[in-house]
């Protein structure tokens, strides 16, 4: 399976920081050649920037994507946007249920749902994000709140479609903490959650469907995370937005 390495920008980043971004990171991305056919490479800005990246990355190896979408195609709700309007303006995945929307923006499991089956409708990929608060795994519930997460999401999923399904692992606890999971811990919940896939989806589609991590991974820690069997690509927040960690750390999956 194809290695995934894809940046969450959240609400950072400006015209002027892009302007010096890309061609840096394209310079030395495209210096090395075949890594596109070992590793997929997105990277998800605000959405006042969509626009701006997919012009920038146009005819590159590397997919722009939404942090956040609304399950409606279009009409009365202010503020949103819509999967086709992704589509339109040449955005190929988006981040859906990532624990900030969920935790400061109240999106409920049923919307986290309806989301997914939206983008994957329309054509583009979803990377639903799940992962447990620390005092979930201080009690020892983290198996049972991922376990959750992941069955709610995919209630009715349609196993056609789940060639566009990215499943990302990203324990609250270890978020913009500078607190890493352990590979093993990782490992250990990515199993899990590839046993979730195969009984919602069936033992084949289960198992083609990337599990990626997210929660700190920077470029010291990357190679022993990618280095775990279960873990099929990191989901990178402050590491992304600098070219050389986010450079770096896509070396480490070009495995
Ligand atoms: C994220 O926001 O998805 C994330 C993993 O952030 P960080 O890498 O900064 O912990």
């Amino acid at each position: 399976m194809k290695k995934w390495v894809v940046g969450n920008w959240k609400m950072n980043g400006s015209l002027d920081m892009m302007n010096a971004f890309v061609p840096a990171f394209l310079d030395t991305l495209m210096e090395s050649s075949g890594w596109e056919t070992r590793v997929r490479v997105g990277i998800c800005p605000p959405s006042a920037y969509l626009c701006n990246l997919t012009n920038f990355l146009t005819g590159y190896p590397v997919d722009v994507g939404a942090q956040n979408v609304h399950h409606e195609s279009h009409g009365a709700f202010t503020g949103e946007v819509s999967p086709a309007m992704l589509k339109d303006v040449g955005v190929k995945l988006s981040l859906v249920g990532h624990s900030e929307r969920r935790q400061l923006f109240g999106e409920t499991d049923v919307q986290v749902r309806e989301k997914l089956n939206a983008l994957v409708a329309e054509g583009l990929t979803a990377i639903l994000c799940v992962g447990e608060t620390l005092a979930e795994r201080e009690s020892g519930k983290e198996s049972e709140i991922v376990a959750t997460q992941v069955n709610n999401a995919l209630d009715g999923f349609d196993g056609a479609q789940s060639k566009r399904l990215v499943v990302a692992y990203e324990p609250i606890w270890a978020i913009g903490t500078g607190k890493t999971a352990s590979p093993q811990q990782a490992n250990e919940m990515h199993a899990h959650i590839r046993g979730i896939l195969r009984q919602a989806l069936g033992d084949e589609t289960g198992n083609d469907i990337p599990v990626l991590y997210g929660g700190s991974v920077n470029p010291e820690n990357a190679d022993s995370l990618i280095a775990e069997p279960e873990i099929n690509g990191m989901l990178v927040g402050g590491a992304s937005l600098k070219p050389e960690t986010f450079l770096s750390i896509i070396q480490s999956s070009n495995i």
